[in-house]
């Protein structure tokens, strides 16, 4: 083992990554982390990464971690010619929306998402017209052409703020894509579905599968966990848990409580963070893969940084993009 890879797998092992990874897959990752930093310097580029990415992946080479919201965020007006984007493609489609100047590439376009695919703009411009004084609010897990159809676009770590002022000035609101989402907020929001929401028949196939009866078991074992789901997730989860939010709501959560054990009933990325830093606090494993999300792995990054090609690059048409940019620029408005 040369000394390069040596240093490399020290630095890996200091920000926590053998705790999740085998002592014997260190020294292929060590060599792959190193070759990935370098390329992001010879071309300008920066690595933004979900947190449901995989951790050598986060640990190792991204510049910018979070959940859609704050990856939105920190595209914004990013210092770099370059943006390789770790998530699924509308997560990079609006980096490239919010950056057009870039160049935005995702290691593996057809890294999609549930939510996003089940729903097209077509099927906007009809709710539209049955809805015409609704305003839609759009859930950040959709493509470009559906965000350009929207007014607002919210994240499961605003929507409930953005709904509540959206409600001070209208009657009825079309919520799309993710059904549990819409069903969950008006839950929360004392809203009748039907007639105060009209929502969309989409759900995520990560977070629509948890078995509610799982939490009740653990209760017992553990009665003081706290169990904290995604917004994703059908009522039915919801109901028996303490804490639902973002990614990032789940994690201020971890930081501020001092429960026995943490459940977190999301993508296993989350879980895998969260055990990462706060090391000293016990986690119960209650999570699925997401199949999209683990589609990127340092290999296909290497290789997108190395050869630039277009089948990796993302465009969008400068018609839909400045539509869209409006109806995100409105969700940040909202928000802060
Ligand atoms: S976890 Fe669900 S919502 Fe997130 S990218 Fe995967 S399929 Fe889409």
């Amino acid at each position: 083992m040369n000394a390069d890879i040596g240093n490399e797998i020290l630095r890996l092992k200091e920000k926590g990554l053998s705790k999740l990874c085998v002592e014997e897959s260190l020294e292929k990752i060590a060599a792959l982390t190193l070759e990935i930093n370098k390329l992001k310097k010879e071309k300008k580029a920066v690595i933004a990464a979900h947190v449901y990415q995989r951790p050598e992946i986060i640990l190792g080479t991204a510049d910018f971690v979070g959940d859609s919201y704050k990856l939105a965020k920190d595209c914004v007006g990013v210092d770099a010619e370059i943006i390789v984007f770790c998530g699924v493609n509308f997560m990079a489609e609006t980096a490239k929306i919010l950056n057009p100047k870039k160049r935005v590439f995702i290691p593996r376009k057809d890294a999609g998402c549930s939510l996003s695919d089940s729903i097209k703009a077509e099927d906007v411009r009809n709710l539209k017209k049955n809805y015409p004084s609704a305003p839609v609010v759009t859930y950040i897990n959709t493509s470009a052409d559906v965000k350009a159809e929207s007014d607002v676009i919210v994240t499961s770590s605003n929507a409930e703020k953005i709904l509540r002022k959206i409600f001070e000035k209208n009657k009825q609101v079309i919520f799309i894509p993710d059904k549990y989402m819409g069903k969950n907020l008006a839950d929360k929001l004392n809203k009748k579905i039907g007639t105060d929401i009209i929502l969309w028949d989409g759900s995520c196939v990560v977070h629509e599968k948890f078995d509610p009866e799982i939490i009740s078991d653990y209760r017992k074992k553990y009665p003081d966990m706290m169990v904290m789901a995604h917004s994703e997730c059908p009522s039915e989860i919801i109901k028996k848990v303490d804490f639902m939010g973002s990614t990032s709501d789940m994690l201020k959560q971890i930081e501020n409580t001092n429960a026995s054990h943490y459940m977190l009933i999301t993508e296993c990325g989350l879980g895998e963070l969260a055990a990462v830093k706060y090391p000293n606090k016990k986690f119960i494993a209650m999570c699925r893969l997401c199949p999209y999300m683990k589609m990127i792995t340092l290999e296909n990054i290497k290789d997108t940084l190395l050869n630039l090609k277009s089948e990796n690059e993302i465009f969008v048409e400068e018609s839909v993009a400045s539509k869209a940019k409006k109806s995100i620029e409105k969700m940040f408005e909202f928000a802060e």
